[in-house]
């Protein structure tokens, strides 16, 4: 615990409380727990959760969250400073990640108010964990810019991100977004497109960017429901992968003493780089 949250040691706890996103059977025992204890549940939209509360048998009031409404955010304040504990919910899958509560956590903490994570059901990570890309390291896009310049242009940006890339994605742009990205990063960028995941018509298919775009067009049902989207990162070409700063600096070194297919013989001796990817190195430094 911090030095801050020990100051409110006799406030509430926020519970920021993943919801499935799809299959109710997803929701933990511990996530059931805390929404029947807490004394208020801070919910997205009300009417939505409350369908969700009533199907778990939970009769915890239920109160509107909108992100940066400082009115609401106060409301929530005031319970937690009395005492009360409260618990966080979006509409589906984890609040704050690409929906409402990152203002109400920020000044939640900065009041040294304990808040506590009840993970679960999160689409990003649930695409992730089934599209067999790389998952060492990735990087969460959110949902892309809706107009084509500023989607093109976030594309661009990216074009060269070695992670694996996660975007968010409505049905109706989809296809669109698919174009783009097949445009920018090459038809032939392995992707899988993970559609209306743990629900009774889950998908997940993984094709070259290209084919995905034909798949989808060929077929409406593919431009319904959820998509999350995962896309392999930048792969350097081989001889560049090869060929590190510390091979290069040999070569150069080489290059002034040697000649070039000497130099590059050389250096494949010393670097373990195969000779031919040094000596066509050499031969684009020469020119
Ligand atoms: N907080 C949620 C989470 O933890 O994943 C995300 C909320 S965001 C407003 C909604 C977007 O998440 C959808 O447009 C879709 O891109 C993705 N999503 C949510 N549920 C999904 C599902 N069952 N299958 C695929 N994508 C889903």
């Amino acid at each position: 615990m911090t030095a801050t949250a020990d100051a409110n040691s006799a406030a509430g706890v926020l519970y920021v409380v993943a919801t499935p996103i799809g299959n109710l059977e997803d929701i933990s025992a511990r996530a059931l727990r805390i929404l029947k204890e807490v004394s208020l549940i801070a919910a997205e939209d009300t009417r939505h959760s409350s369908r969700l509360l009533q199907h778990f048998g939970i009769s915890t009031p239920l109160a509107a969250c909108h992100d940066h409404n400082e009115r609401d955010e106060g409301r929530f304040l005031e319970r937690l400073l009395a005492g009360g504990d409260v618990a966080l919910i979006s509409d589906a899958g984890t609040p704050l990640i690409s929906d409402p509560g990152f203002h109400l956590v920020r000044q939640v903490r900065a009041a040294g108010i304990r808040v506590v994570p009840i993970p679960g059901a999160c689409a990003l990570i649930a695409a992730l964990s089934a599209a067999g890309l790389p998952s060492d390291r990735f990087a969460f896009e959110g949902f892309l810019p809706a107009k084509v310049a500023g989607r093109r242009a976030r594309l661009e940006a990216l074009r060269e991100e070695s992670r694996t890339l996660l975007f968010y994605e409505a049905p109706h742009r989809l296809l669109d977004s698919l174009r783009d990205m097949a445009d920018v990063f090459g038809e032939a960028r392995p992707a899988v497109l993970g559609r209306e995941l743990t629900k009774t018509f889950e998908t997940l298919q993984g094709l070259p960017l290209g084919e995905l775009v034909r798949w989808v067009k060929a077929d409406s049902n593919q431009q319904r429901g959820e998509c999350v989207l995962v896309v392999a990162g930048w792969q350097a070409p081989a001889s560049e992968d090869a060929l590190d700063a510390g091979a290069l600096r040999i070569l150069d070194l080489l290059l002034a003493e040697l000649p070039l297919k000497r130099a590059a013989a050389v250096a494949a001796e010393i670097t373990g780089v195969r000779k031919n990817l040094l000596y066509q190195a050499a031969l684009e430094r020469k020119a």
